[in-house]
C-alpha cells in the first residue's frame, strides 16, 4: 500500500534529542523515521543569534562528536567557557577546567544549531517526514501502527517520543505526569556588550532569584533573569530602551554598558512523565522530564536519556533480543528516572535555599560558599559533575 510507510523504529520530534537518536540508532543498521513539524532553517553566518540557547557539557559534547554533528556545530557558531561562577555578594566558588585537566567545561550553543548539526549527519536509513504528526497510536505484541494527520499509515517495532514537554506520543499513548509550575519565571535576553568575548558562564543569586551571563561568540551573551512571573511579565512589557536600562541596573556592574538587541521570557515548569517506557513506547528528553532551568542541565539530561536508551537497544541487537525487550526497556526506565529525579531535587534544592530573604541563611549561604571555594577535592568533584562526568 502507498500510504504504509514501514520502518523499525518512529521517531516523534526531530528536536535536538530526536535527531541525536536518529543518527546513533540508524548507526546500528535500523531503519527509523523521524517525524518533525518543522525542519531546521539552514545556517547563514550573518543571522542574528536564536534567543534559545543552551549550555553543553563535555559528556554531551564528547556524544554529539561521536555522531559527528559537532564537528558541522563548529562550522557554525558555538562559545566554549573555562570558568564557572557561582555566588552570592562577596562569597564566590570559581571552577576551573585546568582543575579537572581539561581545556574548557562546556559550551554555549543555540539549540537549532545543534539541531541543523545533526540533521546534516542524517543518511540512508533514516526518512524524514515534515509538516505532519501522529494522530492515532495502537500497539500490540506483533508492532506499532500509527496514523498521521495526511493521511498516510506508520507501522514499527519501537515507537519514540522526542517531541518536547507537551507531548503528543505521551498523550496518545496515555502517559500521565507530575509536576509544577513555579512562581517565578525567567527573562531571557540577546545582548550585545562592551567587552571582547569571554569565557566564563557565571550566576549571582539574590533573593528574588539568580540572575546568569552566558557568553556568545563575538562581543555578545545571553543574560537570564529569574523573578516572581509577575515582575517578569511587568519587565517585558517594558520598551526595549527601559528592558536595557532596567538590566544594567539589576546585574553585577562588571557586565557593562550592554545593549539589548532581542528578549523572550519563560515560564518554569517541573515535569516528569510517570512513566518512561508503555509497551512499545518510550519516551525521552523533554518528553519524559523537564527540569528548573538554573543550571543549564535540560537538554544534556536528554542527551543521557538518549545515549542509555541507544545502548540498551544496540546490547538487545547483539545479544539476538526482540528490539523492545521489557527487560531492557525497564532497565532504561529505572536507570533514568532515577537519575532526573536527583538532578530535579538537587535544582530545586539550590533554588529554595537561595531564593529566600533571610540574615542568617545569607549568611550561611556565603559561608557555604566560601567553605567550597576552599575544599580542595570536593570541588574537583563538584566540577567534574558540572561537566558531566561520573564522579563515583
Ligand atoms: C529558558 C530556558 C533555558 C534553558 N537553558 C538550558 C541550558 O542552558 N542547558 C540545557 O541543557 N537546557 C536548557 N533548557 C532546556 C532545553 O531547551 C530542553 O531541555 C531541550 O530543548 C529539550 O530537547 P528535546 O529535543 O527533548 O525537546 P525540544 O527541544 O522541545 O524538541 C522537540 C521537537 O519536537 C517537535 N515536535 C513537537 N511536537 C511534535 C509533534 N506532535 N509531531 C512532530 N514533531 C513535534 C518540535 O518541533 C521540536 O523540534 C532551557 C529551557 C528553557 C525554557
Amino acid at each position: 500500500m502507498q500510504n504504509l510507510i514501514t520502518s523499525d523504529v518512529v521517531i516523534s520530534g526531530g528536536g535536538m534529542v530526536g535527531a541525536a537518536l536518529a543518527v546513533a540508532l540508524s548507526r546500528l543498521g535500523l531503519s527509523i523515521t523521524v517525524l518533525e513539524r518543522q525542519a531546521p532553517a539552514p545556517f547563514e553566518a550573518q543571522s542574528a543569534i536564536d534567543l534559545r540557547v543552551s549550555s553543553l557539557n563535555l559528556r554531551s559534547e564528547r556524544w554529539l562528536t561521536a555522531l559527528g554533528a559537532w564537528q558541522n556545530l563548529q562550522q557554525m557558531r558555538l562559545c566554549p567557557y573555562q570558568y564557572l561562577q557561582a555566588g552570592e555578594g562577596s562569597a564566590q566558588l570559581r571552577f576551573a577546567a585546568s582543575e579537572i585537566g581539561e581545556r574548557h567545561l562546556g559550551h554555549i550553543v543555540e539549540n537549532n544549531l545543534v539541531q541543523l548539526a545533526l540533521w546534516q549527519q542524517f543518511a540512508e536509513p533514516i526518512t524524514v517526514l515534515t509538516d505532519c504528526e501522529i494522530t492515532a497510536l495502537q500497539q500490540d505484541e506483533q508492532g506499532v501502527e500509527l496514523t498521521l494527520s495526511d493521511g498516510r499509515e506508520l507501522q514499527c517495532q519501537l515507537l519514540i517520543g522526542a517531541d518536547g514537554a507537551q507531548s503528543k506520543v505521551r498523550q496518545l499513548a496515555r502517559i500521565g505526569t507530575a509536576g509544577w509550575q513555579y512562581q517565578q519565571a525567567c527573562l531571557v535576553a540577546y545582548v550585545d556588550t562592551p567587552y571582547p568575548q569571554q569565557d566564563i558562564t557565571w550566576q549571582q543569586f539574590y533573593p528574588s532569584g539568580p540572575r546568569a551571563f552566558l557568553p556568545l561568540p563575538g562581543a555578545q551573551a545571553s543574560l537570564v533573569w529569574y523573578d516572581e512571573a509577575a515582575k517578569v511579565k511587568q519587565l517585558a512589557a517594558l520598551s526595549a530602551k527601559a528592558l536595557e536600562q532596567a538590566f544594567i541596573a539589576a546585574f553585577p556592574p562588571e557586565l557593562g554598558a550592554i545593549k539589548l538587541k532581542s528578549s523572550a521570557w519563560f515560564p518554569l515548569a517541573r515535569m516528569q512523565a510517570q512513566q518512561y517506557v508503555k509497551g512499545r513506547v518510550v519516551l525521552a528528553g523533554d518528553a519524559a522530564h523537564t527540569i528548573n532551568p538554573l543550571a543549564g542541565q535540560g537538554v544534556n539530561l536528554g542527551f543521557a536519556d538518549a545515549m542509555l536508551l541507544v545502548e540498551q537497544l544496540a546490547a538487545n541487537l547483539s545479544a539476538g533480543k526482540s528490539l523492545t525487550d521489557a527487560d531492557s526497556l525497564q532497565q532504561y526506565q529505572r536507570q533514568r528516572r532515577m537519575q532526573n529525579t536527583l538532578m530535579m531535587g538537587a535544582m530545586d534544592v539550590i533554588y529554595q535555599t537561595f531564593s529566600r530573604e533571610s540574615a542568617p541563611l545569607s549568611l550561611l549561604r556565603q559561608q557555604g560558599l566560601r567553605l567550597a571555594a576552599k575544599a580542595g577535592m570536593a570541588k574537583q568533584l563538584l566540577t567534574k559533575y558540572a561537566v558531566g562526568n561520573s564522579v563515583f
